[in-house]
């Protein structure tokens, strides 16, 4: 995490969303990003994740990222005001990486379900068929995808609205190596804070154990909002 998304905020321009100033045009930068609440206990996905590790992942993790971001969005406010933008890229810098996280970990809690696994069906099931040739072997490249990360990030499944087909990522933190117009609509957290208090050194037992939990249904429906995307081309 940048050493600036770290560093205290300044009372005025943090706090409530009434808090953040309106800059000389009257734009307020709002809304404020939130930590969603869960659908489910902290101990629902256990044995897969244990209920320690969902509390520390939702409530301390992603609520960084959500801190951070707000912040981020505080200082380019706080930028305008003065009209000084010497620490601009920086503040950008931050918005990126902690917007991403905050986003990408709000897809993951409602991907996940204690009543979840199986495979999918319908629309869904089939376009991982014409995708990806069958879903054993979708299941194989997204958890290699994630598996074979250097450093922190993330495996995505996602609609690339240029190609019209689903295709994985691997992303770099949270927001590198991204490909334009895709729509993330299934992800496997695979820094080390989504496992390592339960797993230790042993991610891959976690990525397979991901598989118990996927929400279908919410992934399917993603699917079906993605596709009314249009073609960036
Ligand atoms: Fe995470």
């Amino acid at each position: 995490m940048p050493a600036s998304a770290r560093t205290a905020p300044t009372a005025a321009f943090l706090g409530s969303r009434a808090g953040v100033p309106a800059d000389s045009t009257g734009s307020v930068p709002s809304p404020l990003y939130k930590v969603p609440d869960l659908e489910f206990d902290y101990g629902a996905l256990e044995p897969h994740i244990s209920g320690q590790l969902m509390e520390l992942h939702h409530g301390k993790h992603h609520a960084a990222y959500v801190e951070n971001a707000n912040l981020a969005i505080a200082r380019l406010a706080e930028a305008r005001l003065k009209g000084d933008f010497t620490h601009l890229a920086e503040f950008e810098r931050a918005l990126a990486f902690n917007l991403s996280g905050h986003v990408l970990h709000s897809i993951l809690w409602k991907n996940l379900t204690p009543k979840g696994g199986d495979r999918p069906d319908g629309a869904l099931a089939r376009a991982i068929d014409t995708s990806f040739g069958s879903f054993d072997t979708f299941r194989k490249q997204l958890t290699e995808s994630a598996s074979t990360i250097m450093g922190s990030g993330w495996a995505a499944l996602a609609w690339d609205t240029a190609g019209e087909r689903l295709i994985t990522m691997q992303i770099h933190d949270h927001q590198s190596n991204l490909g334009f117009g895709c729509v993330p609509l299934m992800v496997i957290d695979a820094w080390e804070h989504a496992y390592y208090l339960q797993y230790q050194n042993q991610k891959a037992a976690f990525f397979e154990a991901v598989w118990q939990l996927w929400n279908w249904k919410d992934v399917s429906s993603r699917f079906t909002a993605a596709r009314r995307v249009a073609s960036p081309e």
